[in-house]
């Protein structure tokens, strides 16, 4: 292969690790962002890396419960009135393509591709540290109701990786800081998790040590000459190469120069990190809420959660913080009197059917973006098959087309 030049435009996840693997394959590798790096979805997120979970989770809704999201003030999912009427041809198309995520086909595709990740990840922690770990994952319930809802749809749900259902003393018995009081939970022993900050500090300076350069310019538009991207406006610079893959995420200033549209909104969310030390031995989520909570590498404690449907740049709302902290302490009372040292919010970027876009849009320009809720999950598979289709022209996943939208 030859030292062509490949400019990718964003720093998150996504960007990086396509990065990382055109840098594996002898490319000569550039990157265009000029956010700081905490406004990334790819920053402060979950950090799990969970491939029977996620499979068995699927984010689906009807009509009925879009409108319920519109009006409830702290559940897990919410649409903002004006991100709603903003958006109304996504949610039709979400709408239309949710059963899709529950075929068995395709939860048995997310079940690979994030059980490719775990394996990846594993290699990669050992050539650069990144607090990876493969303690499993504790989903526990408060309510009985939601405990036997969710054991119902586990159930009914195709036979993939392994998890073990336990009443509370078993729970317990994995982990001695959790609420007394709850009724059950899941034991998930394959899932893997990472401090997401780690991993992409230290992607990027294993990277600057190998030559790649970070440009902290903004995308502005792409010149065309015919179907071929002749060089990339920035507001600094010219940008040349031979190549250029788009990685931003959920934001989409950059469509405009190409007439694209790219049906990609944000669905952001919160994250809490405390002071508190108590110690935890998996990462834990608290099912009643969809809130995870995990211990970082200094023993903090950390809660995220929440998928909001609103502006990439509207405000975030201090209630879904202080929800975060509340339900944190309430899942581990021994965290009582932890105080929360920093907040973050990330938008994640979602497709209508959830599943990431990984594509060619001109000779050659390419795209990565729409991971949604599990991002640092599929990075390792949509970068793989984003090399493939740049050497090879194709790759064999018409699901991840910009064709399925037309
Ligand atoms: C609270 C929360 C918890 C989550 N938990 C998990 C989890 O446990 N596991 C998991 O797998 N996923 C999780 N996710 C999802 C995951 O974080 C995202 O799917 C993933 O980070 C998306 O990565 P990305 O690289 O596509 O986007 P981003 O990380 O947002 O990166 C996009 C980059 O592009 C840059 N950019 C945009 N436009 C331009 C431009 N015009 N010029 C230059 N640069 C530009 C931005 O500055 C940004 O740095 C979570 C997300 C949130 C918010």
């Amino acid at each position: 292969m030859g030292k062509e030049t490949i400019a990718i435009i964003g720093r998150g996840i996504v960007g990086l690790t396509t990065g990382y693997r055109l840098l594996e394959k002898g490319y000569n590798v550039i990157f265009i962002d000029d956010s700081p790096y905490q406004s990334a979805a790819s920053w402060n997120n979950a950090g799990l890396i969970s491939p029977t979970y996620s499979a068995l989770s699927p984010s689906i809704g009807t009509i009925k419960d879009i409108s319920k999201w519109m009006f409830s003030k702290n559940s897990g999912i919410r649409i903002s009135t004006s991100s709603f009427f903003k958006n109304l041809n996504w949610i039709w198309s979400y709408v239309r393509k949710s059963s899709l995520a529950m075929r068995e086909e395709i939860m048995k595709l997310v079940y690979d591709m994030i059980k490719e990740a775990v394996e990846w990840y594993d290699m990669l922690s050992k050539k650069i540290n990144f607090d990876f770990k493969k303690d499993g994952l504790i989903e526990v319930y408060l309510a009985k109701e939601n405990f036997d809802k969710r054991v119902a749809r586990l159930e009914n749900y195709p036979k993939l990786g392994s998890f073990e259902i336990m009443d509370a003393k078993s729970v317990l018995e994995l982990e001695p800081n959790l609420n007394k009081e709850i009724v059950g939970g899941i034991f998930y022993p394959e899932e893997a998790s990472l401090d997401p900050r780690k991993l992409m500090l230290k992607l990027i300076s294993y990277m600057r040590d190998s030559g790649v350069n970070f440009f902290e310019e903004r995308a502005l538009r792409f010149k065309l000459q015919g179907s071929r991207v002749s060089s990339l406006s920035t507001n600094k610079s010219e940008v040349k190469a031979d190549f250029f893959v788009i990685a931003t995420g959920a934001h989409k200033e950059i469509y405009k120069s190409l007439n694209l549209r790219v049906p990609v909104i944000a669905g952001r969310g919160y994250a809490v990190i405390t002071d508190a030390k108590v110690e935890l031995e998996h990462h834990i989520s608290a099912g009643d809420y969809r809130i995870s909570i995990a211990q970082l590498e200094e023993g903090n404690l950390k809660a995220t959660g929440f998928l909001e449907f609103a502006g990439v740049r509207d405000e975030p709302r201090k209630e879904c913080f202080d929800f975060l902290h509340e339900k944190l302490i309430q899942y581990i009372p021994n965290a009582k009197n932890c105080k929360v040292i920093e907040t973050w919010l990330g938008s994640r970027p979602c497709t209508p059917d959830l599943m990431p876009i990984i594509d060619r849009i001109k000779d050659n320009l390419f795209i990565n973006v729409g991971h949604c809720r599990v991002g640092v999950c599929l990075a390792p598979f949509s970068s793989r098959l984003l090399v493939e289709l740049l050497e090879k022209g194709r790759h064999d996943y018409d699901l991840f087309s910009m064709r399925r939208f037309a």
